[in-house]
């Protein structure tokens, strides 16, 4: 069967994750999570001390792109691909409030987007691949022959959100969380270089009141509708 590119872009915890790592399991594909490529550089900046107090110290920063070195491994156990940076597995770390709390500023750099964007189309030449975050069917696969885009209130991202880091332990509490999900919607839809956006010719998924089941069925639906 040809081998097509699927891109699912979104809001932040709707859950665009999930659905694309189970649909890539599914059909086989590579799932690549672009959205963890500006948390590593982020994580990056937080150990280079490269934040000022409320920004990024940009010129160190771009001097240090060519050592910002991200790759991904599957993990056996949970068999989900996990994040490197420069060799180290960074996964654990990038999912913490400080990570999120500062990862939409380092997305809205120029510079930090052309270096992920061209490695998120080196990744996907050969299709076959799923890839999820905010720009991948508008910028990084403006030609993918499948397209969703996935909301969910704010609220209940938050409250999906607040689950996950409670279940590892995180102690944030659910405000703190709803004000990281809606300010990460204010910054990823207003800035200037590809602002999170529906493609024309994406598929809108709302998921605020549907299952993993129910996504994972209309989600293969689609997959099945656009490979016969
Ligand atoms: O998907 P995730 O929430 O892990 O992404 C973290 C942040 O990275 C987003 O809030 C957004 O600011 C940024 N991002 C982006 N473009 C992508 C993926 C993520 O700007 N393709």
């Amino acid at each position: 069967m040809k081998k097509i590119t699927i891109a699912i872009d979104g809001h932040s915890s709707c859950g665009k994750s999930t659905m694309a790592k189970d649909l890539a399991r599914e059909i086989g594909y590579i799932y690549i999570d672009s959205g963890a490529m500006y948390r590593a550089v982020t994580y990056y900046c937080l150990q280079h001390d490269l934040f000022t107090e409320d920004n990024v110290k940009l010129e160190e920063l771009q001097a240090a792109m060519p050592d910002i070195r991200i790759s991904f491994k599957l993990n056996e156990q949970t068999g989900r691909p996990d994040t490197y940076l420069n060799g180290e597995c960074i996964e654990g770390e990038i999912r913490g409030m400080a990570v999120s709390s500062r990862v939409s500023l380092i997305a809205t750099i120029g510079f930090v987007r052309e270096a992920m964007v061209a490695l998120q189309q080196e990744m996907g030449k050969e299709k076959g691949i799923v890839m999820d975050g905010r720009d991948i069917g508008t910028t990084v696969f403006p030609d993918a022959e499948l397209k969703i885009f996935v909301t969910a209130s704010a609220e209940v991202r938050a409250q999906r959100r607040y689950d996950e880091l409670r279940a590892k332990g995180d102690e944030a509490s659910y405000e703190s969380i709803l004000e990281n999900v809606k300010e990460r919607d204010r910054i990823d839809s207003g800035r200037a270089v590809s602002p999170l956006r529906k493609a024309d010719d994406a598929i809108e998924l709302d998921n605020s009141h549907m299952t993993i089941p129910e996504q994972k069925a209309w989600l293969m639906e689609k997959f099945n509708s656009c490979t016969i």
